[in-house]
């Protein structure tokens, strides 16, 4: 009785674990846990059938008992091959047999469910050899034998899948498939150990459980597992950064190939007194942190190489400490580039000094004797009343300008390229400006018989605050352009503006022209440093490709933009538009050109017969045009060709104003007026930089060595007038006419 209990009882567990695992299944999406499923539900039928068996107490009830036992054995088996094929990957060979089996398992299940009338597959007795205890077996005959030989084939042609699966998988994956045979191959022996030996109860039955609980851990949670830590141990071993791990008492647990190979580190021996660690951790203590993240450096013979390392705590679940570990970064190669970014970043910024002493030679070289020409020219204008000779000066004081405007222009470009690009605001009357621009081109427009229009929008600002030379600088370019560009017709330029709040407004200039135009393709190159387009056709026309792209940056600087619209024939039109601060709201109203602008004649600003100044350059000519343009103001000239003879001068002699050029041979401008300075000579006279240096930023460094202003060359005499006036005393100086 006590062994019926026993076996009840079991199969009942066996039954729970199965629920369990069929429970367990329904998180798998694979089409084969469908198959182990219904393996598993068959199997819970034959459980409870044999539990039936055993606590049958007449033969009939212990004959439907197996009846449904053999049955349920069909379907196990017909679900375990599903199962067996599609997990080794033979979807195929399922879907191909699947239908033809089910039929043949179904008839021969069907068939066992006539054995009460027939008695074809087997006979019950009672086996009474234990005494109080009555157990009903059964006694094979031919049809069950048919039975076996069906469910056995089926159940050898999934060993035989397994089976190829094993031979062919990899060593990983092949205890999987072992694990699944080796269950199989047990449930088979139980099996026919129950038919040969007689056994009063069938325990391969209750096997079903653990197989299923094998088969689901072997498949869902083992191999998996087990694949993940290899693949883990391997990918952390294969890293390109080192990782050491330290347990709870810093005893080192595990160091992968990088830290064993570049470190030496190895496990037996290895504790935190040891490189990289000691260094890492000592740096940390330092600051007082326990974990964090240090650079390591080592010297290996000639090669430094470089490290980022980080401890950190190892934490478990619920964030206790459970060790520590070392990641190690090799950063070598990456502070290589750094260091070569570095170098390229100085070696570029050399260059670029070096362009720029260049451009300031350059200038320099340029301005130099452009400044006699233009100076010596400006004698002739003023001594000569011959029309034809006034004419012929004219033109060269034309080219001359142009060389000069040619020299701004790189120098603005190298400026603004080189971020030395200032804007600097100001207010100022848009009316000026735009008569400043008319007259700039009234004469070559007219030269050209082209007509020049300004249509002003009535209601703008009166005043303005912004960068108006830039903004003039804008213009004229654009301006320039279209004048030069244009046969026939002419160029209108068109003002009107665009409220963009209370005290802002965008000023909008369209300039139009009725030149040959752009075409589509060429737009885009047009802002474009050095690109000239249609370079054949505009040979003739002078240019350097650079007042677009000055005029773009100049507008981007100032948060405008620009943009271009053209027909090609038929000609183009340029819209600019830029924020400006609105100074004083009231409308200005229509705009009054003076259309005439004849060149005034000379007039001195000033005259200051008892004023003496020294103006010292190492260029005779330069000094002659500095005399000849200041003759009229009667200012007492002294000059001086070198420093020394300056400084010489300077000792016996006290000037109102002295003018230095910087570049002198032997001593330069700044050392001769440090010189002088020193030795206390000419107290408080004022000394202004003459030179032909204009790159932008000299003003503040000559002020800032004490200079009191700078003049460019060529001299602008308006520009030398206005700062002797300023700087000249008082009472020296008689003002002819306002500047
Ligand atoms: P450039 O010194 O050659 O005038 P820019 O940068 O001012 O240089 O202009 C670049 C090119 O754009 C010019 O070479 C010219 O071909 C073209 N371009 C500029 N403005 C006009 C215009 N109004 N009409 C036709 N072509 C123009």
């Amino acid at each position: 009785m006590l062994t019926k209990i026993i076996y009840v009882v079991i199969d009942t567990v066996a039954i729970v674990d199965i629920i369990i695992i069929i429970n367990a299944l329904h998180g798998v999406g694979a089409a084969y846990a469908k198959w182990l499923k219904r393996t598993l539900v068959a199997a819970i039928v034959a459980i409870i059938a044999n539990i039936l068996i055993a606590s049958s107490f007449n033969a009939f009830g212990a004959e439907i008992a197996y009846c449904v036992y053999f049955a349920s054995i069909d379907w196990i088996l017909y679900f375990l091959a599903g199962f067996c094929l599609l997990y080794t990957g033979h979807d195929k060979v399922l879907k191909r047999v699947s239908l033809p089996v089910a039929v043949m398992m179904a008839a021969d299940s069907f068939l066992i469910f006539f054995n009460p009338l027939f008695k074809w597959h087997f006979t019950i007795y009672e086996n009474t050899a234990t005494p109080g205890v009555v157990f009903y077996q059964t006694a094979f005959d031919q049809l069950y034998y048919l039975h076996l030989t069906i469910d056995y084939t089926v159940l050898v042609v999934a060993l035989l899948f397994i089976i190829l699966k094993i031979i062919k998988s990899y060593d990983m994956y092949r205890v999987k498939y072992l694990i699944i045979l080796s269950v199989l191959l047990l449930v088979i022996a139980m099996n026919l150990a129950y038919i040969t030996l007689s056994l009063v109860l069938d325990a391969s039955v209750i096997f079903y459980a653990v197989a299923g609980t094998l088969i689901y851990f072997c498949t869902e949670i083992f191999v998996p597992r087990r694949l993940m830590n290899i693949s883990v141990g391997r990918a952390v071993d294969d890293m390109c950064e080192g990782l050491i791990l330290f347990d709870i008492s810093n005893n080192c647990i595990y160091a992968n190939a990088f830290a064993r190979s570049r470190f030496g580190v190895n496990i037996e021996t290895f504790d935190l007194s040891y490189e990289p660690a000691a260094s890492v951790l000592a740096a940390l203590n330092e600051e007082g942190s326990q974990f964090g993240e240090k650079p390591y450096e080592r010297v290996l013979g000639s090669v430094t190489e470089h490290y980022s390392v980080r401890y950190t705590s190892l934490l478990d679940k619920r964030g206790r400490s459970i060790g520590s570990y070392f990641l190690i970064q090799d950063r070598t190669e990456e502070v290589f580039y750094l260091h070569e970014i570095e170098d390229a970043r100085i070696n570029a910024d050399k260059a670029n000094q070096s362009k720029s002493t260049f451009l300031a030679n350059m200038s320099h070289e340029i301005r130099t004797p452009l400044n006699s020409v233009l100076g010596m020219n400006e004698m002739i204008l003023r001594s000569t009343d011959d029309p034809l000779l006034k004419e012929y000066a004219g033109s060269i004081k034309t080219s001359g300008e142009m060389l000069l405007g040619l020299i701004n222009d790189i120098l603005d470009f190298s400026k603004i390229e080189a971020g030395r690009m200032e804007l600097i605001e100001t207010d100022y009357d848009l009316h000026h400006l735009l008569n400043d621009c008319y007259q700039f081109f009234e004469q070559p427009a007219s030269a050209k018989d082209l007509y020049l229009h300004i249509n002003c929008d009535r209601s703008i600002p009166r005043r303005f605050t912004g960068d108006m030379v830039h903004i003039r600088q804008v213009l004229t370019n654009v301006i320039s352009n279209a004048v030069k560009y244009t046969k026939e017709g002419g160029v209108t330029l068109k003002i009107s503006t665009r409220q963009i709040g209370t005290d802002r407004t965008e000023l909008v200039a369209e300039i139009s022209d009725t030149g040959d135009g752009i075409s589509e393709a060429d737009i885009p190159y047009l802002f474009d440093a050095f690109k000239r387009i249609n370079e054949k056709e505009n040979a003739s026309i002078q240019g350097t490709g650079l007042g677009l792209a000055i005029t773009h940056e100049l507008v981007t600087m100032m948060h405008g933009s620009i943009y271009v619209d053209s027909t090609p024939g038929a000609g183009s039109t340029f819209t600019i538009m830029i924020p400006q601060k609105i100074a004083d709201p009231t409308p200005a109203g229509e705009l009054v050109i003076s259309k005439t602008y004849d060149e005034p004649s000379y007039k001195e600003s000033f005259r200051a017969p008892d004023a003496r100044i020294l103006i010292v350059d190492d260029v005779p000519l330069n000094l002659k045009v500095a005399c000849a343009l200041l003759r009229k103001t009667l200012v007492q000239i002294d000059t001086a060709t070198s420093g020394d003879e300056a400084i010489s001068v300077c000792a016996y002699r006290k000037y109102d104003v002295i003018l230095l050029d910087h570049r002198m041979p032997k001593k330069d401008g700044i050392e001769t007026f440090r010189e002088i300075s020193e030795k206390g000579l000419n107290y408080r006279t004022p000394v202004v930089m003459l030179t032909a240096n204009a790159l932008n930023g000299v003003d503040e460094e000559y002020r800032r060595l004490g200079f009191a202003g700078y003049l460019s060359k060529p001299i602008d005499i308006h520009a030398l007038e206005a700062l002797l006036i300023d700087l000249l005393p008082k009472e020296k100086v008689e003002l002819t006419a306002i500047l």
